[in-house]
């Protein structure tokens, strides 16, 4: 079994604000095509107060440190990902609650309750065309490779490859939720921004367990 550690958490959002930053202007790009090009600077922005907060926040417990950014994030970030991005934090934060690190099954339950949260917020449905189409397949995925014995981080890498095959699996639908759902048919032959980010998110956190 392997554990999380509270610094791993910590860098794991670090690194997201830094990833963020360098795909601003990807992000950006997928929203011009189907939405209203704020995505990136949205969650560059977001993100950005994200990391100056952590060093007030490090030495606190893993729900603690996540709902922080839950708080961060619904004060900085305004359109559709905002509440959502902050609910999947704030989600997670409950999930993980006091603890200081996680074992597999407590990431897999962090990470359930990010999900649902971001479910129960925005009321998507797998295939259209949002962020959880790279979550729920990311999710499916750590959860078959925890019950199959692997550890957090190869779990955690199948999750990711998940979540990039969801990310592309988004490109020939049709957006029936958000701003994209507008364009109709015309958000066909586009990847969804939303689901891009998710998947970003989660391959930091995969780089911070492992390094
Ligand atoms: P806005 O659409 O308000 O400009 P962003 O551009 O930051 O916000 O985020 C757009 C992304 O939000 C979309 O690409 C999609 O993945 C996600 N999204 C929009 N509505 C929902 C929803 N109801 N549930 C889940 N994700 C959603
Ligand atoms: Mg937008």
């Amino acid at each position: 079994m392997t554990i999380v550690t509270k610094e791993q958490i910590v860098h794991w959002l670090e690194l997201t604000a830094t990833v963020l930053n360098e795909n601003r202007e990807y992000l950006t790009d997928l929203d011009r095509a189907i939405g209203d090009a704020d995505h990136g600077t949205n969650m560059d922005r977001g993100f950005k107060k994200v990391a100056e907060k952590l060093p007030t926040v490090a030495d606190k417990d893993i729900g603690n440190i996540l709902k922080t950014v839950w708080m961060t994030l619904i004060s900085s970030v305004g359109g559709a990902s905002g509440p959502l991005y902050g609910t999947f934090f704030q989600r997670g934060g409950m999930a993980a609650d006091a603890k200081e690190e996680l074992s597999d099954e407590d990431l897999v339950t962090t990470l359930q309750g990010a999900v649902d949260g971001v479910i129960a917020r925005g009321r998507a449905q797998p295939g259209d065309k949002t962020m959880v189409d790279a979550l729920l397949p990311a999710m499916a995925a750590l959860k078959e490779s925890v019950a199959a014995g692997k550890g957090c981080v190869g779990a955690l890498a199948d999750a990711v490859a998940a979540a990039e095959q969801g990310m592309k699996d988004t490109i020939p639908l049709q957006a029936r939720k958000g701003r994209a759902s507008y364009l109709g048919e015309r958000s066909i032959g586009h990847q969804d921004p939303g689901a891009t980010s998710s998947y970003l998110i989660l391959n930091a956190l995969l780089t911070a367990l492992r390094a």
